[in-house]
């Protein structure tokens, strides 16, 4: 566990735990003095417009390029990922640059609205974004590079100055980041402040908008602080994403997406499968399936080479968890079909498919995140989307059918931010699309479009006169009793939707 008193954190290979890096350790002092110094410049970048940002954007997209095998190689050092998903993450992030990099002008224009009826008709009516000026960004250790940029890049593009505060875990990608950054010689409105729990609260304390991902309990004190503050927060905090496999599904597209849905990132996915309800007439046939595909992964260290599947959990205290979930579930009656334990090297916990599960175990009911897919049997459509909506989660879900029009259907049915008909993980790859949780999932949502750059500007509402300024001649003092009876019979004539009510005195 980490001493907050230290001055560096070590950052350690979940593949050996040998130290691949060390970063400081910010004290709340540090915080609040960067974040003062992020407030400073945050004005002249404002002032550059969506454009000239957008300049400073794409210049950050061609460094990514540029280093994105070293960019790849730190990913892997600090989470152990397999290449195959390390090297997903340079690419997203410019997906998302180049995303807001275009559409920011347009996002961001000044929005002219019609009045709502004659009372606002004699003025001209603008709605403008203008940025909160230091946003926060608080990030967990699963995507250590594609996380931050989601966040970091439209509340740049928005015009407000960054600071990002990566897990103590995996902060080395982050601290690349912002190399970048400091390379390409960009303004100084991106600070990435290294350190445990205690800089993110230092982090909240300081700015004025949070966005924060990470453990649904975290987010609730990450709330609580927000509130007392009254700045605004972005949450996006923990899943138990089901799937539902219906009887009509593809069963060997099923298996092959809910083994990648639920092991991608050795299970560390937020958006993720974390349970799967099968209808009884095809349940034994897919249990098999899945199993086969499981048991075909490659765990291991990878290299540059793309020779693995399936890599390690972040630490220890992960990989704990999902040794617990599997134990308890194991001791009340459920059986591993495959996998089940830890390798024995490193963090590295075997990809495991538990059946015979059910809804008292912490294997259903407690995030696991981890490469663990317990499968239930259930009768119907009904039971799957009862058991489904049973928890208090609501990130995402998939539905398994080769009838569309029935999996959005049964979409609508489920409390959740997110389905996926026939694929997983995949809304995550759509930008115009909004990425959000509901219930204890978070508060919010990111991407999505305008709204993805607009939460992190505060809307001003403009009023000027159109023609002569005739609101102060009739409405301010001193009040006459000649003109205020105007006025009000005026008022009543316009609002009025009937003759009686419009004219009657
Ligand atoms: P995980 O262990 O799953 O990463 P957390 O939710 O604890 O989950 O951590 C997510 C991020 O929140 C990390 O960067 C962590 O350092 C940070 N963090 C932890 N405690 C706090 C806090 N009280 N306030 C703000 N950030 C915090």
């Amino acid at each position: 566990m980490l001493d907050s008193g230290q001055d560096l954190i070590d950052v350690r290979s979940p593949a050996d735990g040998r130290v691949v890096g060390r970063v400081p350790n910010e004290r709340p002092e540090a915080v609040s003095d960067a974040v003062a110094a992020l407030r400073r410049a945050q004005p002249a970048w404002e002032s550059l417009g969506p454009k000239g940002r957008a300049v400073w954007l794409r210049k950050l997209r061609d460094w990514l390029l540029d280093n994105d095998i070293r960019l790849g190689d730190v990913l892997q050092s600090e989470t152990c990922k397999p290449r195959a998903e390390a090297a997903l993450e340079v690419p997203f992030v410019c997906d998302v640059i180049n995303y807001y990099a275009k559409n920011a002008p347009a996002f961001l224009a000044d929005e002219k609205v019609r009045a709502s009826g004659p009372m606002s008709l004699p003025k001209r009516l603008s709605t403008v974004y203008r940025p909160y000026p230091v946003v926060g960004v608080i990030t967990p250790w699963n995507f250590p590079l594609a996380l931050p940029g989601l966040d970091v890049v439209p509340a740049l593009m928005a015009g407000a100055a960054v600071a990002l505060k990566p897990s103590e875990v995996t902060p080395l990608s982050a601290v690349e980041l912002a190399r970048g950054w400091a390379e390409i010689g960009a303004p100084p409105v991106l600070r990435v402040l290294t350190g445990a729990g205690q800089t993110g609260a230092a982090v909240v304390d300081a700015v004025d908008y949070v966005q924060f991902t990470g453990s649904t309990r975290t987010g609730r004190a990450v709330a609580r602080a927000a509130a007392d503050r009254l700045v605004p927060c972005g949450l996006e905090l923990g899943g138990k994403d089901p799937a539902i496999v219906l009887a009509d599904a593809d069963l060997d597209q099923a298996a092959a997406g809910l083994a990648w849905g639920g092991l991608f990132n050795a299970g560390q996915v937020c958006f993720s499968v974390e349970r799967v309800y099968v209808e009884a007439p095809v349940y034994d046939e897919f249990v098999a399936r899945l199993t086969k595909v499981v048991e075909s992964l490659r765990q291991g260290a990878d290299d540059r080479g793309y020779r693995v599947d399936v890599g390690a959990l972040a630490n220890q205290a992960q990989r704990d968890i999902v040794e617990r979930h599997v134990t308890e579930a194991v001791r009340a009656g459920a059986r591993v079909l495959t996998g089940g334990k830890p390798t024995g090297a490193g963090t590295f916990f075997e990809p495991t498919v538990l059946v015979d599960v059910d809804h008292t175990m912490s294997c259903v009911r407690e995030e696991t995140f981890g490469p663990t897919i317990p499968v239930i049997k259930v009768a119907d459509e009904d039971e799957a989307v009862r058991l489904a909506n049973d928890t208090e989660y609501g990130l995402s879900a998939t539905v398994w059918t080769r009838d569309l029009a029935r999996g959005e259907r049964i979409g609508r049915r489920l409390d959740v931010g997110a389905v996926n008909i026939n694929d997983a993980l995949f809304n995550l790859f759509a930008l115009t699309l909004p990425h959000g949780g509901w219930k204890s999932s978070g508060i919010g949502t990111r991407l999505g479009g305008a709204r993805g750059i607009r939460k992190y500007a505060r809307v001003q509402a403009v009023t000027a006169p159109r023609g002569p300024q005739l609101q102060g001649k009739l409405l301010w003092y001193p009040y006459r009793a000649g003109r205020g009876r105007i006025v009000s019979r005026a008022l009543r004539a316009i609002v009025a939707r009937d003759l009686l009510r419009r004219f009657r005195r």
